[in-house]
């Protein structure tokens, strides 16, 4: 299969990356806004993080929306279309970077957006991964909620209390609450 409206033979990969509310999503679809403009064909992805298939929206509530595909694995990424985005890259399993390397090996442009740490500070795959194969990567800042300062941290909030280290790194639906810090705002619980 050759992707549609291919204007080039190369395909290659775009990562977005950095903590939450940095306006990651913001990005890729500004970038995807951009491909359209140029007559590219898009086709969004988005993975599935509680039982919700079929279609989603993605985007801010009061702008740029734009529909994604809800995929329960990175298998199901497959698409005719030259761009392929991922948005919430971070909940797949490192099955998306050998995909998303077939992507682009197949002559895709191949925008993959999402967190490159955990709540611990430390790196979250496969976007660790997928940056070291990208040809392109932004890391994006948001800002500290403490002092101002550029954020890179994801700061989570357990009952408004940092988050201990042996939490589970993904909990989908708990009460808490998460906050982009800085290097020196940025705490974790090890007692
Ligand atoms: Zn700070």
């Amino acid at each position: 299969m050759s992707p549609r409206n291919r204007p080039e033979e190369n395909g290659w990969i775009e990562v977005i990356t950095g903590c939450m509310f940095s306006g990651k999503t913001e990005e890729l679809l500004r970038r995807v806004r951009r491909a359209e403009l140029a007559g590219h064909e898009v086709k969004l992805f988005k993975p599935a993080v509680d039982d919700r298939y079929g279609e989603t929206e993605i985007g801010s509530h009061n702008g740029n929306q734009r529909t994604a595909e809800v995929v329960e694995s990175a298998e199901e990424l497959d698409s005719e279309a030259y761009v392929v985005g991922v948005d919430e890259a971070n909940f797949f399993d490192e099955q998306l970077v050998d995909k998303v390397q077939s992507l682009a090996e197949r002559g895709h442009r191949v925008i993959v957006s999402g967190i490159d740490s955990t709540f611990r500070g430390e790196p979250f795959p496969p976007l660790p991964q997928l940056m070291a194969q990208a040809e392109f990567v932004d890391k994006l800042n948001a800002v500290c909620v403490k002092c101002g300062e550029p954020a890179t941290r994801n700061q989570r909030l357990v009952d408004g209390e940092p988050a201990h280290i042996d939490d589970p790194t993904v909990v989908v639906g708990a009460d808490e609450k998460y906050e982009a810090r800085c290097r020196s705002c940025f705490k974790i619980r090890t007692d």
